[in-house]
């Protein structure tokens, strides 16, 4: 078992389940250093715990995100647990305060897993109609001082920008530790690590990845305490990437401030294009000036762009017609632009609102475009091609 040994610009694919330790004394020197969790070791024990492929994503991915440490994780769910779990402690009061307007799957993790199975007490905070009430935030935090709180910065599909900064400092002023899932801003158009925040995390399977083809998580920071706990859980809970999965995603990381920049200019395009077309009621994009938080998202992003999901709302005589029209947009642009239940896809792909989000969202003739990064004439003329079906 003699390993080749050749010179490469890239760190490898090492698909060791476990590294060559070789006698007692590095053996040992392995597992002592291993008490610290540190993020590069020198000695590599076993890939649940650090693999050398995976880390060197890692760095690159702390580049973008202008930050001290990054972990992947197979999943953004993982990522998720991670963030929140190195918050969780034994005899100390569990009070986690979450947005509302999260990713359904999030939700779902809240209720089944840390309320119903850990007994996490949790707290929610919704937004006042259409905004999230800073004032509403204040009081919310000095009457139930929670320990973290939990945001994302865009939601989803309505598309409220969080005025992240203020909640940010709020957070900390009461003494709460803050997680931000930023999976659809970016750090392209937001970093949540400088202006305080703990923790952030994203779904890599959306644009960090960026090819619907690749499921990961990313939980980044700037605190090295964080790091080791958060390291220390993963390799537990066995949340670690493979590293296959982690090269890919380093090698789609090197695209990605191009790619993202596409996105949002195609999605900005799209916005603009359906406003004007009679078939549609309303359209919802953070850019356009009648998008309930469009003010905050000029701050915020400081106009780099305003994300890549366009949601609109075709036109009705009633709950029925609405739903048809709906149905026959979708079969008509099948061909281009196919139904399918992600976001963040090179491609552009849809997803009907009201089947997916029912009562929270009962809006039948909503459908939530992910601008992906082809050209965006092709793209304006199969959606015009749906709306003229629209008889
Ligand atoms: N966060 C957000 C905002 C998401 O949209 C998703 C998935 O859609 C997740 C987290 C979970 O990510 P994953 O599907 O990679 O586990």
């Amino acid at each position: 078992m003699k390993a080749k040994n050749v010179k490469s610009t890239r760190t490898p694919i090492y698909r060791d389940a476990g590294f060559l330790l070789g006698d007692i004394p590095t053996m040992k020197k392995a597992f002592a250093d291993e008490v610290g969790h540190p993020i590069n070791p020198d000695l590599y024990i076993y890939s649940r715990y650090r693999n050398p492929t995976v880390v060197a994503a890692e760095e690159f991915y702390c580049e973008i995100e202008g930050c001290k440490w990054s972990l992947l994780s197979q999943s953004g769910m993982a990522a998720i647990d991670i963030a929140l779990s190195v918050f969780q402690k034994r005899n100390q009061p569990n009070k986690w305060a979450f947005f509302t307007e999260i990713y359904g799957g999030t939700n779902s993790f809240i209720d089944k897993v840390l309320v119903n199975r850990r007994g996490i007490e949790v707290i929610r905070f919704a937004p006042d109609g259409n905004s999230y009430s800073l004032e509403a935030f204040g009081k919310f935090m000095e009457i139930n001082k929670p320990q973290v709180v939990f945001f994302e910065v865009i939601s989803n599909p309505m598309l409220l920008v969080a005025d992240a900064i203020e909640i940010i400092k709020v957070s900390k002023k009461h003494g709460a530790a803050v997680v931000v899932d930023n999976t659809f801003a970016t750090p392209y158009l937001f970093k949540p690590l400088d202006f305080g925040a703990d923790i952030v995390i994203h779904s890599a399977t959306k644009y960090l990845a960026g090819h619907g083809n690749l499921s990961a998580g990313i939980v980044s920071g700037n605190d090295m305490g964080l790091a080791a706990e958060a390291i220390e859980y993963r390799k537990w809970a066995g949340h670690m990437i493979s590293p296959d999965e982690a090269y890919r995603l380093h090698d789609m990381l090197k695209s990605f401030n191009i790619r993202i920049k596409q996105h949002f200019d195609n999605a900005f395009a799209v916005a603009r294009f359906l406003e004007q077309q009679p078939q549609v009621e309303s359209v919802c994009y953070p850019g356009l000036s009648s998008h309930p938080t469009h003010l905050m998202s000029t701050k915020l992003f400081r106009n780099k762009g305003f994300g890549g999901i366009v949601t609109f709302d075709i036109k009705g005589t009633s709950f029925d017609d609405k739903q048809r029209k709906c149905d026959k947009f979708i079969q008509t642009v099948s061909h281009s632009i196919p139904l399918v239940p992600t976001l963040g896809d090179a491609d552009t792909i849809l997803m009907p609102v009201e089947p997916v989000w029912g009562d929270r969202y009962p809006y039948p003739g909503m459908v939530r475009l992910s601008i992906g990064i082809e050209s965006v004439d092709g793209l304006i003329e199969s959606i015009k091609e749906g709306l003229n079906a629209l008889k």
